[in-house]
């Protein structure tokens, strides 16, 4: 867990510069000629296990995170005025946050205390560019902590600010690239993003011609492209150019190389041109009989292959059946579970399908030793989808999203 430690530092010695794009309507001028986006409302969910605060902001701006002690809090300073703000939250008993406050200093900063009820660090925080007609957003997550590492990252954040006058930030770089968190890890995980279809196999074609398998093998590199500059991944794909390859051949890939995640693209189309929108499939357990299951385990495979370690030499075949099942449960839970992540990083900037997370029986999706899920990225029967499939902006700002989830995922199971 030492990049959550790392990234706090990050995030506490370093206000983020955001380029600032703002129209005169949107922002005030300060007495320097300053241009200051407004903090327009504020939203806060809490549970045990995890808070997030979302700031809607006229445009992006610098933010800088510091925790305290006696009572336990964490303070969140955005550079923004408070002109239009006049939202009066509180988080819902029983979670991390006990109670939320927004203060106002004299150097342009609105600062919202969060009252913790147990020690807690912040996991992951970033801002979004607007889009869609919605604003900017600073998002802010919470996870719990142990004593020491809150009280450590107190004391770092005391050791700062005495170092450190408020009139002069150290202003940097984004710190939230996907995955930057955890740039320590010695062996890399292995990612293996499968861009469906491809050769004679287009997919689906949407209005204007454009065609599945091009626009899932564009975000497939575009996600391994991120994904291999986090630094904290190894990354490979089914296919790189426009090629045929069966279903088959993209598990057994992914299985040969022991992926310890296989994410399939797709952009399918739907009988129903209204649904629309990013949705991730999970397989569906009830659906896959053990039919499916042996075609996978290719009839020239020991099944023992599979577990290859865990049973002692000579094990009979219930046991080895047994323990195939127990470990495919397993991969599903964490097939479920990434799925869930990604669609939580989704959420804040990207239209998602109604319950976007599914399941289905795809086949790709039947390894029982590799947690699969498949993005349906959108429809190309959708006409919002086949715009946002064809714009580079929308592209960029999923594969983020679903980089930054798999960063998250990867992050719990360490
Ligand atoms: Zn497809």
């Amino acid at each position: 867990m030492e990049y959550i430690k790392k990234f706090i530092v990050l995030i506490i010695t370093v206000f983020l510069l955001m380029s600032s794009s703002l129209s005169a309507q949107q922002t005030e001028q300060t007495e320097n000629g300053e241009n200051l986006p407004s903090l327009i409302e504020a939203r806060i969910s809490s549970t045990e296990q995890r808070a997030r605060l979302v700031l809607d902001l006229s445009a992006k701006t610098l933010f800088a995170i510091t925790s305290f002690s006696e009572p336990m809090r964490i303070a969140i300073d955005v550079k923004a005025t408070d002109d239009k703000f006049t939202n009066k939250i509180s988080p819902p008993a029983g979670g991390l946050i006990t109670s939320i406050s927004f203060e106002t200093t004299n150097d342009n900063r609105i600062r919202t205390w969060l009252v913790l009820s147990e020690f807690a660090q912040v996991q992951q925080a970033y801002i979004l560019d607007p889009f869609d007609n919605q604003p900017a957003r600073l998002v802010v997550d919470i996870i719990p902590a142990n004593e020491d590492r809150f009280l450590a990252n107190v004391a770092q954040d005391i050791a700062y600010s005495q170092n450190q006058s408020k009139n002069d930030i150290e202003l940097g770089d984004n710190s939230n690239a996907p995955g930057t968190l955890n740039s320590q890890i010695t062996s890399r995980p292995l990612i293996i993003i499968d861009p469906g279809h491809g050769g004679v196999d287009s997919g689906a074609q949407g209005a204007g011609g454009n065609k599945e398998k091009d626009i899932v093998l564009n975000f497939a590199l575009l996600l391994q492209k991120l994904l291999i500059q986090s630094g904290s991944f190894e990354v490979a794909l089914t296919r790189t150019n426009d090629s045929f390859i069966s279903l088959q051949e993209r598990v057994d890939l992914a299985r040969a190389n022991k992926a310890d995640l296989f994410i399939s693209i797709h952009a399918d189309s739907f009988d129903q041109i209204d649904v629309g929108g990013t949705s991730i499939y999970t397989v569906d357990e009830d659906a896959t009989d053990t039919d499916v299951l042996d075609k996978i385990l290719a009839e020239n495979e020991n099944r023992v292959d599979i577990i290859a370690g865990l049973t002692p030499p000579n094990t009979d075949d219930q046991a080895v059946s047994i323990l195939v099942d127990l470990m495919r449960r397993q991969m599903r839970k964490q097939a479920f579970r990434v799925a869930s992540i990604i669609v939580s990083q989704l959420k804040p900037s990207v239209r998602l399908r109604r319950f976007p997370v599914r399941k289905a029986d795809f086949f790709v999706l039947q390894s029982p030793d590799i947690p699969s899920i498949l993005v349906e990225l959108g429809f190309l029967s959708n006409m919002k989808d086949v715009e946002n499939l064809t714009t580079s902006e929308w592209n960029e700002r999923v594969a983020n999203s679903i980089a930054r989830g798999i960063a998250v995922y990867f992050d719990e199971t360490k």
